[in-house]
């Protein structure tokens, strides 16, 4: 992707004339929208035990698609480590996987508290207890509660996402005020009582002085506003309306207000609601027990207890709107769910959009339905079934406009949003050297009188496959690829130094197109040729394996090449007598 580095002044000296500045460094978050962390740190030279840094949300990301195998990807936090950076506290904006996910991996290695409002807390502790990982403190804080963490005193203040409990973080530090937006939009008719942004203190900030905003840019190309969560039930109402038979709602899990509305249309409508998914009904057993949920017990049913139920009776949330291959709404398009079966007189309602990367998956299982009869609702068909939980460009100029930041940093967006929305802080009156499209790594140095460009720092994908964090490196990526590409092919010759004979004992192949028939003779023929020339020609040195190794895989490699424009994995496995 191009970068462009002609915004935001570079300045080859770091600090004040005192030594003593603030760095903010992005170790995720930057160009990929995911896995978010960010460091803010105070550095003071004459005074080091006044030194330290809070870290603003620890997400995951998800692999892109040259990362084979690998299932997820971790903010690469070695600048903390190999500093031994002191972190007084890691705060979280809300309760989102690409927010909280890398908590359970990454604090216990911080050994810092976590601190959230009390809805991400819950989350946030159903992920450790999940992962098994006990060496976690996570301290439930109220809006406007004044934390002092080392050098830094921070709080947070209520916006608007889509979950509810979504937090801004304000920041005060001796080189002044920084305000760290997190995912955020203004809806001022909440579906959750009391969650309306508290637009009053952000006025506030600005009138006291903002140095730094730090922004979420996402949706800054969709001009206006973004619609109410509201906005949803109409849908759901009308769908119902319409149904013969059962309604199957799909939608994010943590989407707790959208789920609200899927209950209350359906109690309007006689039906009592299943939740179905594992996601499903951890999220929102959570967020039923800390009063985010009104979900009655009388209107609800154990899936276990939908037969006893007319379809009409029923409707179902259910995990899966992305399409995930082993989720509850895959099963049961596939037909392996052990309660329910597609009908046709089912309606089923993908109350989501496809999350970039996801868009071939959810296809799928949308077509899927519609060859099973049902009848599907979604995104591009109905409207309004989802809205966005991040803020349109309307929403962005006022939060730039209540803030009046000296400096505005966008986060959490590709680079051609945070481009756009340093253009938009600039046409609101930033100035151009105070506009800043950070990478990952990319600091910033903030003294009393300055902001200005700071060192690049190492960053690097920290992937992680199955338990296994940080393995996965570039070679065993580029092995994946070749065995996925072009396979497999194992062969064992027998070696004889004494007699100084060599035999071809046995090929095997995976995943190989010459796996049987009479191209597959030739081949083998061909491989055994070609290993006793190579092997013929170097007999001196028989006796070192690793040279002997490497002759078998390039001369076979080669072959192999020539004669079908392949470049399997090959792997000799050497017997000696
Ligand atoms: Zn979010």
């Amino acid at each position: 992707m191009k970068f462009s580095h002609s915004r935001g002044a570079y300045h080859s000296r770091s600090g004040n004339s005192n030594g003593s500045f603030v760095r903010f460094l992005p170790l995720g978050g930057m160009g990929n929208v995911t896995r978010n962390l960010y460091v803010y740190e105070y550095i003071d030279s004459k005074n080091p035990s006044a030194s330290g840094a809070i870290v603003v949300d620890c997400g995951i990301g998800f692999p892109e698609e040259d990362m084979l195998g690998v299932d997820l990807v971790l903010p690469d936090i070695s600048y903390l480590l190999e500093n031994r950076v002191k972190v007084w506290g890691v705060l979280i904006t809300h309760g989102h996987m690409d927010h909280i996910g890398a908590i359970p991996f990454l604090v216990p290695q911080l050994k810092a508290p976590v601190f959230a409002t009390r809805l991400t807390c819950g989350f946030i502790k159903e992920e450790l207890e999940d992962r098994d990982v006990k060496n976690c403190q996570v301290n439930e804080i109220t809006y406007g509660q004044v934390l002092n963490l080392g050098s830094f005193e921070a709080s947070f203040l209520r916006l608007s996402h889509s979950v509810p409990d979504a937090a801004g973080i304000v920041i005060k530090s001796p080189a002044g005020t920084f305000f760290h937006t997190g995912d955020f939009k203004f809806d001022w008719t909440p579906v959750m009582p009391g969650q309306t942004p508290q637009v009053s203190r952000l006025a506030q900030l600005g009138d006291q002085g903002v140095r730094m905003l730090v922004s979420d840019c996402l949706r800054i190309e969709n001009p206006g506003y973004t619609l109410p969560e509201r906005a949803i039930s109409e849908t759901f109402e009308q769908a119902m309306r319409q149904a013969k038979g059962r309604v199957l709602i799909t939608t994010f899990s943590s989407n707790i207000s959208r789920i609200q509305q899927a209950l209350d249309s359906s109690k309007k409508f006689g039906r009592k609601v299943g939740f179905l998914g594992r996601s499903m009904e951890s999220y929102t057993q959570v967020a039923s027990k800390l009063g985010y949920l009104d979900l009655k017990k009388k209107d609800i049913v154990e899936p276990e207890a939908l037969n006893s139920l007319r379809p009409n009776q029923q409707t179902l949330l259910v995990a899966g709107s992305q399409g995930q291959r082993f989720s509850a709404l895959a099963r049961i398009v596939r037909g392996e769910h052990r309660l329910v079966q597609i009908k046709k007189t089912d309606t089923v309602i993908f109350s989501s959009d496809s999350i970039p990367g996801n868009e071939a998956s959810v296809n799928a299982v949308i077509d899927e339905l519609v060859l099973s009869g049902a009848r599907v609702i979604y995104f591009e068909t109905t409207s309004p079934l989802h809205v966005s939980g991040h803020a349109s460009r309307e929403e962005l100029k006022l939060m730039i406009a209540l803030t009046r930041p000296e400096c505005v940093v966008p986060i959490s967006g590709s680079f051609r949003h945070m481009e756009l929305m340093a253009d938009l802080a600039q046409e609101m009156g930033v100035a151009s050297q105070k506009t800043f499209v950070l990478k990952n790594g990319e600091s910033l140095e903030i003294t009393d009188s300055q902001i200005t460009r700071g060192p690049l720092y190492g960053f690097k994908d920290v992937l992680m496959d199955g338990a296994v964090i940080g393995e996965v490196g570039k070679l065993i990526l580029e092995d994946r690829k070749i065995l996925s590409d072009d396979g497999l092919i194992v062969v064992v010759v027998l070696l004889s130094n004494a007699s100084k004979s060599v035999k071809l004992v046995d090929i095997v192949t995976r995943g190989f197109v010459y796996e049987e028939g009479d191209k597959s003779k030739s081949l083998r023929d061909g491989l055994r040729a070609a290993i006793n020339r190579s092997l013929e020609d170097t007999k001196a040195d028989w006796g070192n394996y690793q040279k002997v190794d490497r002759i078998l895989a390039n001369s076979l490699s080669n072959h192999v090449f020539k004669k079908t424009n392949l470049r399997p994995m090959i792997l000799p496995v050497v017997v000696r007598d």
